[in-house]
């Protein structure tokens, strides 16, 4: 069942969304050379507990990190470690929830380190475009798979392939509801948007082939052809107007 959100709910996932903003801000600052993804973890997860909120995905289904730390070709789900460490030309997804007053907020990015190849580069900025023309389609009426096939075509358009095993979802009292949210398939289908609903928009694009493994520790979702992947997630509300994103400064 999707959940149909009031005013005063989006307000309260939007002050969730806010703390996620601001920790991202932090670790964009936080991201160089030598840094490990474990003190990146460390980092967010003091700051999220210093706003009286709690690090969604600490324990969600066994999960030891407060972040997901996805480095080059790990599409989603990295295990922030101290093994990990970040150097000169890498590419890193950053996943970060977090749990305010009742509600959760839901947002990744990708940041270069240093020097990154330009491909890379076109693989951040397309991954990220990819979402916002997805954001064109969030408009009471439309239904969902408009989102979902606008994302496709854009990162299609641009040469790029996207992640099929992982998919957006509706935000709320629970970081996963309903609706899924994938970002492939043909317009014109799934449920009407509705002004209310609150989903997380989670393009996660690859620079070959869409295919991924999962790694033996249960999580780390790679590409089968090992190259590098990118995420970029905001969590927005429906609204009569413009869409809002609740996972801002
Ligand atoms: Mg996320
Ligand atoms: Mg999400």
């Amino acid at each position: 069942m999707i959940t149909i959100k009031s005013k005063s709910q989006i307000q309260k996932l939007k002050d969730a969304g806010k703390i996620v903003a601001e920790t991202h801000q932090l670790l964009k600052e936080a991201i160089k050379e030598g840094i490990s993804t474990y003190e990146l973890d460390k980092m967010a997860e003091k700051y999220i507990r210093s706003c009286n909120a709690t690090p969604s995905f600490k324990g969600y289904g066994g999960f030891t990190g407060s972040i997901c730390a996805s480095l080059n070709s790990v599409v989603v789900h990295g295990i922030p470690s101290k093994e990990t460490i970040l150097k000169n030309g890498d590419i890193i997804s950053i996943d970060i929830g977090a749990y305010y007053n009742g509600y959760h907020g839901d947002s990744a990015k990708t940041h270069g380190v240093g020097n990154i190849s330009v491909k890379d580069e076109e693989l951040i900025a397309v991954t990220r475009q990819s979402f916002y023309e997805g954001l064109k389609k969030a408009y009471v009426g439309n239904r969902l798979s408009d989102i979902s096939n606008a994302v496709q075509s854009y990162a299609e358009r641009n040469g790029f392939s996207v992640i099929r095993d992982y998919v957006g979802h509706g935000v709320g009292e629970k970081l996963h509801e309903e609706p899924q949210v994938p970002n492939y398939g043909k317009p014109g289908r799934g449920p009407r948007l509705q002004e209310g609903m609150v989903i997380a928009v989670e393009p996660m694009i690859a620079t070959g082939t869409w295919k991924v493994k999962v790694l033996s520790d249960g999580w780390t979702a790679i590409t089968l052809d090992n190259k590098n992947a990118a995420h970029y997630e905001h969590t927005l509300a429906i609204t009569s107007g413009e869409p809002e994103l609740l996972t801002i400064l």
